[in-house]
């Protein structure tokens, strides 16, 4: 077996807990504590990713040799392996919720690769941790399945994420009561492997400043400057080199939502603990995709009511996020002016790159003054009428702007009845569009390429999630492969697969799992 090698240098230059014990705790001084995953009865592999392993140097012959198996359901340690769980705190729900931690995550070490990239490898579900809190430190297979698959699609979709390498059943139950109505029932437990560059999340920072630990809220960001941003102005003095990096951060993070906004993902739980500081998607729970156009959606049964983290609201509770990374920041400067400075970042980037998302979304080449009326007016309309995000942008590529066809968009319809209704304003919204197209220099066919390449044919769509996920608890985790492999490639029609593109079929509707997710996992 190639050997992977490790240099792990999260454990090598920040303070860990010097408690060895697995005991719940308050963590003070430190950013981990050393911690072994529980070992488990009967690991399979249920899924991998071949893409994820290639970052590793990994064959998949490698991948599924008993040794790294072992590994990969924390049942043994490989050479140069460290396990470990980090301290972060978070805001949940907008109310500062103080330490969480890696509760159910282990580290295992960062890898280099032959290319000298560096790559954390991470358990999901691999036992309890002192970040526990009254949790089991397990994951079931159902939430895992959604993981892995999600992480991968995203890639895929060109959408920064964390990725997975592994699906591994665990051969235990977990107990779980998935409706919070005391009806618990067991489950089958899974571990996935995650993959980053880095899993350091605001709450890492957060924690740092709420306890006042300013010295190690500086070194944690020193490090995460050198390993993290490869920190281009080492020079510059700590203040400036602070504003910079968090305008970078700010970035990053406006990039990662404009995508989100792109292709209809909904995160379902922006915590603060659950942003990257990296700004790669991270923690996939109840995370959900837009079938019928809504910006009020969000897929979190948890957040029904207030709607924190529907579709619509993402732009602005990053920034919300954002603003509470700043504020655990403000304790490095005296001058915290430059931070809020920094936030404009975000604003600036979010609004140069939606408006290009946009542009590209609806075919132009850049959008003119009166472009935000029709392309609101649609939103409107798709909401109203209950169309389908993802059928409707590769439909709208194929308008012909000399002969606009008014039946075009029934296929995104998803109740005759709305069809009826509002059928003629679509007609006259495409009259409005096809005078737009007429300004453009590009040809039908190019415009057509153009918005394939950025309106997916297929995403992992609630209900598809769950029909791999019901096969997978029935013994046949074939689909989970299946699935993925026309994941892979998401803007290419594939013949044959006109079934994963078809809109959410009418017994999803309401179905648990595929179009409300609990976050039980
Ligand atoms: P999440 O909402 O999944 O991002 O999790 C929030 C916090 O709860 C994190 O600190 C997790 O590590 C922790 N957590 C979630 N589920 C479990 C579990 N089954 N066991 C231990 N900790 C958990
Ligand atoms: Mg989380």
């Amino acid at each position: 077996m190639s050997a992977l090698t490790f240099d792990n240098r999260f454990l090598r230059d920040l303070p860990g807990d010097p408690d060895l014990s697995n005991e719940i705790r308050q963590v003070h001084g430190a950013c981990w504590s050393a911690v072994m995953p529980t070992p488990v009865a009967a690991p399979g592999l249920l899924a991998h990713s071949p893409e994820t392993a290639a970052l590793l140097d990994l064959t998949v012959g490698e991948l599924q040799s008993p040794a790294l198996l072992a590994a990969l359901a924390g049942n043994t340690l490989l050479p140069g392996m460290q396990a470990y769980a980090t301290c972060y705190g978070g805001h949940q729900f907008g109310h500062w919720a103080g330490q969480l931690g890696d509760g159910r995550a282990i580290g295992l070490g960062e890898v280099v690769n032959r290319a000298g990239q560096r790559w954390e490898l991470q358990l999901k579900g691999a036992g309890p941790t002192p970040y526990s809190r009254r949790a089991d430190g397990r994951a079931v297979l159902r939430s895992s399945i959604r993981e892995f698959l999600c992480s991968e699609a995203m890639h895929h979709l060109g959408v920064p994420t964390t990725r997975a390498l592994s699906l591994v059943s665990t051969g235990e139950a977990v107990r779980r009561d998935m409706f919070y109505d005391g009806n618990a029932a067991n489950e089958p437990g899974a571990i996935v492997c995650r993959v980053a560059p880095s899993f350091t999340r605001f709450g890492h920072f957060e924690i740092l400043a709420a306890r006042g630990d300013g010295a190690l809220l500086r070194q944690l960001v020193e490090f995460t400057m050198h390993r993290d941003f490869n920190d281009p102005a080492r020079h510059q003095d700590f203040d400036e080199r602070l504003a910079a990096w968090f305008a970078d951060v700010c970035s990053r993070t406006a990039l990662m939502v404009v995508h989100w906004m792109r292709v209809g993902f909904v995160h379902g739980v922006m915590n603060t603990d659950n942003m990257s500081i990296l700004g790669l998607t991270i923690d996939y729970g109840p995370y959900g995709w837009v079938d019928n156009f809504d910006p009020g959606w969000t897929p979190n049964t948890t957040d029904a009511a207030g709607k924190r983290y529907c579709f619509g609201r993402q732009p602005e509770i990053a920034r919300w996020n954002l603003e509470r990374l700043a504020d655990a920041l403000g304790l490095l400067t005296a001058d915290t002016s430059a931070l809020s400075a920094a936030l404009d970042a975000f604003d600036e980037t979010y609004g140069r790159a939606a408006s290009r998302m946009y542009a590209q979304k609806f075919g132009l080449a850049c959008l003119q003054d009166d472009d935000a009326a029709l392309i609101n007016a649609i939103f409107d309309l798709m909401h109203e009428a209950e169309i389908d995000m993802t059928v409707f942008f590769r439909q709208l590529a194929q308008v012909d702007p000399a002969a606009p066809a008014p039946g075009l968009f029934v296929e995104a319809f998803y109740r005759a009845d709305l069809y009826a209704q509002f059928a003629p304003a679509f007609a006259a919204w495409l009259q409005r569009y096809t005078v737009r197209l007429q300004q453009e220099a590009a040809s039908p066919n190019a415009r057509q390429a153009a918005m394939n390449r950025i309106n997916p044919c297929y995403v992992l769509r609630n209900y598809l999630a769950q029909q791999a996920i019901e096969s997978a608890e029935q013994g046949d985790p074939g689909h989970i492969a299946a699935l993925l492999d026309v994941l892979r490639h998401p803007y290419d029609e594939q013949p044959g697969r006109a079934a994963f593109s078809a809109k959410r079929p009418d017994w999803a509707r309401h179905k648990a799992g595929c179009s409300m997710l609990s976050c039980s996992s």
